[in-house]
């Protein structure tokens, strides 16, 4: 028999998705435990995103876990693209009536709402196997999970799944009951870290005939590069000063001359993929982050995107439990839906503006150079890329 006990929220999954929701609702007075498949070491070894918007700072502000993103977060006010060999900047500032984006990596993000939750004393179950939400279409949802050996069952209120594309809470529903919506694109991202100063202060998106590549950057002395790769391609082919030398045949000449190479202290490559699953909401569990949702990385989407799920998951957790309304919660599918679709649109024309897509053909290529020509030449065209890179707000 397994040991039970009832908490209001469940939350499975320790991710930037799962941690935010936790310290929302407790922030809120609500509590609730978090299951978690890895350990914390392994949740903070992975790589991932590095661009805040407004949303998400503002939430990671209300949830008390900004104090090392203020202190340490880069405010970046434009980005450039660069194609034809000039660079072009993107006053995301000016643009915006005074927005701006925040430099600071998902893992500093993960370790501070890490760190705050265990201030706090709030339970994180990490290397909780076999996690299996049930019984969330009744009134009265179960969580069961085994950790060390011993089965466990938490009785709950709601069971919020922020576990990710693979986890479990996506796949305990009935195919019936799902609709996918998914783009595969036929390259992926070889990504690269460095302990080395970034070769711009703004990040650079560069679109060249030999395909796509980004400077991007996790502080003023830690870098993160990209170049786009066939998705055939292996990481083990590619040795540092192999990359390194591809990424300056694909900058201008400036860049070339400025970049600072030195060891790689984490490579990998990610497939791209636009991925959308409706609704978000079945019952008493709710889908958030990127166990709902994929978007490509050009649009630097992702984390933002989970983060204002969460963020709306929140407010309706806060509404029902101290208003004792179900508006949000009724609301919360097609609510993240209308803004998810707007960065999936987003995130799949930066995709299709800065990558090669030489398999179709000449006619592709020149309505993308008169594009780019547009984006950068008319105001209308720019103030529209802005808008969607430092995020659409919340309602
Ligand atoms: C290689 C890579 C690079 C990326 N780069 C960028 C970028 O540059 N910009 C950007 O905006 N976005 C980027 N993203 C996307 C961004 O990292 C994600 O959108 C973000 O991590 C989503 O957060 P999440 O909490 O929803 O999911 P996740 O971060 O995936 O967290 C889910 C958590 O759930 C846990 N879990 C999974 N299954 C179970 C289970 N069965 N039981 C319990 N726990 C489970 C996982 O271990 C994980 O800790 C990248 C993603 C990848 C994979």
């Amino acid at each position: 028999m397994p040991t039970t006990q009832h908490i209001p929220v469940v939350i499975i999954g320790a991710g930037p998705a799962g941690l935010l929701l936790g310290q929302l609702l407790y922030k809120a007075g609500i509590d609730n435990i978090i299951l978690e498949q890895r350990s914390p070491d392994y949740v903070l070894s992975r790589i991932r995103a590095g661009v805040l918007e407004q949303v998400s700072m503002d939430l990671l502000r209300q949830a008390g876990a900004a104090k090392n993103m203020d202190a340490h977060g880069l405010h970046h006010h434009g980005i450039e693209l660069l194609f034809g060999g000039q660079r072009h900047r993107i006053d995301l500032h000016g643009l915006t009536g005074g927005k701006y984006v925040m430099v600071y990596g998902q893992t500093e993000v993960t370790r501070d709402l890490m760190e705050v939750r265990a201030a706090e004393g709030l339970t994180t179950v990490y290397e909780a196997l076999h996690v299996q939400p049930r019984d969330y279409d009744s009134g009265h949802p179960r969580v069961r999970y085994e950790k060390d050996g011993e089965l466990h069952e938490i009785h709950c209120d709601f069971i919020a799944g922020c576990d990710g594309f693979h986890g479990a809470s996506r796949a305990s529903i009935a195919p019936e009951r799902i609709r996918h919506f998914e783009k595969v694109y036929p390259f992926g991202w070889l990504g690269l870290m460095s302990d080395t100063p970034p070769v711009s202060e703004e990040l650079i998106y560069a679109n060249s005939e030999r395909g796509f590549a980004l400077c991007s950057q996790r502080s003023l002395t830690r870098s993160r590069y990209y170049l786009q790769v066939p998705l055939t391609d292996k990481v083990e082919n590619w040795t540092d000063e192999a990359f390194w030398d591809e990424l300056k045949r694909r900058l201008d000449p400036e860049a070339r001359e400025r970049l600072m190479t030195g060891p790689s202290i984490e490579k990998s490559i990610a497939p791209l993929r636009s991925y959308v699953a409706e609704p978000m909401r079945f019952g008493r569990m709710f889908l958030a982050g990127d166990a709902a949702h994929i978007v490509p990385p050009t649009g630097a989407k992702g984390l933002n995107l989970a983060a204002s799920d969460v963020g709306y998951l929140a407010r309706a957790f806060v509404d029902y439990y101290q208003n004792k309304s179900t508006h949000g919660i009724d609301q919360y599918s097609e609510q993240c839906l209308r803004r998810v679709w707007k960065a999936e649109r987003f995130s799949w024309w930066m995709t299709t503006l800065m990558h090669s897509f030489p398999e179709e053909g000449a006619f592709h290529t020149k309505v993308q150079e008169a594009e780019l020509d547009y984006v950068v030449n008319s105001r209308a065209a720019s103030t529209s890329l802005a808008e969607n890179y430092v995020g659409l707000p919340m309602r």
